[in-house]
């Protein structure tokens, strides 16, 4: 069609270091799972289109490729952010206790309103969970994001939350 509209979403992925970051971004775009991934391999970003009203919606997604182990994210990286993955691992309590400061720093660096799932990874590590469900969700409810569990190992839910984050800028903006 000549003159389809189409839309781009620029959508970051922060969190601690280590809680799958990579992985939920190379299942979602190409579905792979790497169990010895190195923090500093990684792609600036990937992109991923889908069909949203019959109108190709775009969604460029950026990994932090290892910066967040210096504790400290460029601004370049949030730059045009209008959506995000604050992702922490539900068996690593400290992971979790770093949400806050997360999301912290992208209300500092988004000068627009920005779509925010906070991700719960690694869902398949039932046995050694330390943060439960209803703690996900409290915080998510008290920070005003989405919340859903997933896991990059077993694809449960990956898809689901970009998928959920991409349609709420499409609703925001339409
Ligand atoms: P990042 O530093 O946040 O980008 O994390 P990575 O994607 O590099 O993953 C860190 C480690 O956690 C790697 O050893 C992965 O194999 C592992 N990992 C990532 N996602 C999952 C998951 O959903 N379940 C399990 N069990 N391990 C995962
Ligand atoms: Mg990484």
């Amino acid at each position: 069609m000549e003159d389809a509209e189409q839309y781009l979403f620029k959508i970051v992925i922060i969190g601690d270091s280590a809680v799958g970051k990579s992985n939920l971004l190379s299942r979602y775009a190409c579905n792979e799972f790497n169990l010895h991934s190195k923090a500093t391999i990684g792609v600036e970003f990937q992109t991923q289109s889908l069909e949203i009203d019959g109108k190709e919606v775009k969604a460029q997604i950026w990994d932090t490729a290892g910066q967040e182990r210096f504790r400290a994210v460029t601004s370049a990286y949030y730059r045009g952010a209008v959506g995000a993955l604050v992702v922490y691992d539900i068996s690593r309590r400290t992971t979790f206790d770093s949400v806050p400061r997360w999301l912290q720093e992208l209300n500092t660096h988004s000068d627009t309103a920005v779509a925010k799932m906070l991700v719960g990874n690694k869902c398949d590590l039932e046995d050694i969970r330390d943060i439960s469900v209803d703690e996900g969700k409290r915080l998510a409810e008290a920070e005003g994001l989405f919340f859903i569990e997933t896991s990059a190992l077993d694809c449960t839910n990956v898809k689901k939350a970009f998928e959920i984050v991409i349609r709420e800028i499409y609703n925001n903006i339409s």
